[in-house]
């Protein structure tokens, strides 16, 4: 790939999550003789709103984490297994961590997040994260450990009350005895600050039921390796409390991960600033999406949904700018938020539907596993989240 021509019509997708698979996939599907490669580092793409059932057993590791071989099988698209270093944008050239140099003609940046410690010490040395594969065998580990411990320290702390938190706090309640506390930390006065209140009121059903003790308004200040330094938010005066914990997960803050090379003046709060088209501002040849993008108008961020949607348009605006058409204007469906609630639980609110319980979570599944484990077509599954829309398709 090194030294390709710079002619050579190459779409190059960096990052093979739910926004860059999605991507890469659609141009194939759309428009076969695409040429296009996937920048890609790890061997395995992972469904993150399904890593809590890989925890409790629920599902299996293929299930949820399928190979990009097996993905990428026959579609005529090209992986690339690296990391990439830097972009060159006036170049138009991508370097990636074993030194390739990858001339493209059109580039998609889908580089996600990772977990960000919002400025709090002792995070990353002493907490757990969980958004990758590995994240989910530490953390059998410690349920494992705390299970069979005659240790009295039988406190597990969640910081953070989002989607993660939650749906954390009650699976790991499930797989925990009963002897065992979890302290679920959040800084603003209720659990799933940005879910429909539908949500809100079931997790907050869910914790309430397994015993989970909701500390709200309340700020980290320090990790340290057995406490955690605690200050509620809500009274000037209150004095810090050190929480003592077996094992602490940080779910609170992510931040997007972008290669270097690129420009300050291109940046907003770290996401690159996009157009209506999903085009980065002031470099036309260059899409970024899913996590990463920054779009002005809009405050939708931060979900696989979104990603996907981006995923689509993207695609269908790469192949418009080949064939020299207009492009179409990104607008966002919002078609719902799932959650698991526990093991066997869940709730739904989306597209007219509000329902939790038992039925919520074999339709939660169902939605992500439908045309597994083939995800080439489970991606799309989830991608229409959950239903069609009235028959509109996003593509
Ligand atoms: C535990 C968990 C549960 C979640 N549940 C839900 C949910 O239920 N619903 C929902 O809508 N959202 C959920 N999310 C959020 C959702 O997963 C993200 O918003 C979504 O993954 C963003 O998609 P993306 O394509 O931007 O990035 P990602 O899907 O994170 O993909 C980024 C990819 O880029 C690769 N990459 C990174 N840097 C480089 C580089 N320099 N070179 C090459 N490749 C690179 C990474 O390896 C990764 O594969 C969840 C997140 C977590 C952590």
């Amino acid at each position: 790939m090194s030294g390709n021509s710079p002619n050579s019509g190459l779409i190059v997708v960096i990052g093979g999550g739910f926004g860059g698979l999605t991507t890469a996939l659609s141009l194939v599907r759309h428009r076969p003789n695409t040429s296009v490669v996937l920048i890609e580092p790890r061997s395995k793409f992972v469904f993150l709103p399904l890593l809590y059932e890989l925890l409790s057993g629920e599902l299996k590791r293929w299930e949820v984490a399928p190979s990009y071989s097996s993905l990428l099988k026959g579609k005529g698209i090209v992986l690339v297994e690296e990391y990439v270093e830097k972009i060159d944008i006036n170049k138009k050239q991508v370097f990636t961590s074993l030194n390739k140099i990858i001339n493209y003609h059109k580039l998609v940046i889908a580089t996600g997040s990772k977990p960000d410690a919002l400025g709090v010490p002792g995070v990353f040395e002493n907490a757990l994260m969980f958004n990758q594969l590995n994240d989910v065998e530490i953390l059998k580990g410690l349920i494992s450990r705390m299970n069979s411990s005659c240790d009295n320290r039988k406190t597990i702390i969640i910081v953070g009350a989002g989607a993660t938190g939650v749906e954390l706090a009650c699976k790991i309640s499930d797989l925990l005895s009963e002897d065992i506390t979890i302290n679920l930390i959040e800084i603003g006065d209720r659990v799933l600050p940005k879910s429909h209140s539908f949500n809100q009121e079931q997790a907050e059903q869910a914790l309430n039921k397994r015993r989970i003790k909701i500390l709200l308004r309340t700020r980290v200040l320090r990790v340290n390796r057995d406490n955690v330094q605690i200050q509620n938010v809500a009274q000037s005066d209150s004095q810090n409390v050190s929480l003592g914990y077996a094992g602490l997960i940080w779910t609170a803050g992510v931040k997007p991960t972008v290669p270097l090379g690129i420009a300050s003046e291109f940046f907003s709060e770290e996401r690159l600033v996009i157009d209506s088209s999903l085009r980065v501002k002031g470099a036309e040849d260059v899409f970024a999406i899913g996590d990463i993008a920054c779009d002005l108008n809009s405050l939708s961020m931060g979900t696989a949904q979104l990603a996907m949607q981006h995923g689509e348009v993207a695609a269908q605006n790469i192949i418009a700018l080949c064939e020299k058409r207009p492009l179409n204007h990104f607008e966002y469906v919002d078609r719902g938020e799932m959650l698991s609630l526990g093991i066997g639980k869940a709730t739904i609110t989306g597209l007219g539907i509000t329902i939790s319980g038992p039925l919520a979570f074999r339709l939660r599944r169902l939605a992500y596993l439908s045309k597994m484990p083939s995800l080439s077509l489970g991606i799309r599954s989830a991608g229409s989240w959950f239903l069609p829309l009235d028959g509109k398709k996003a593509f």
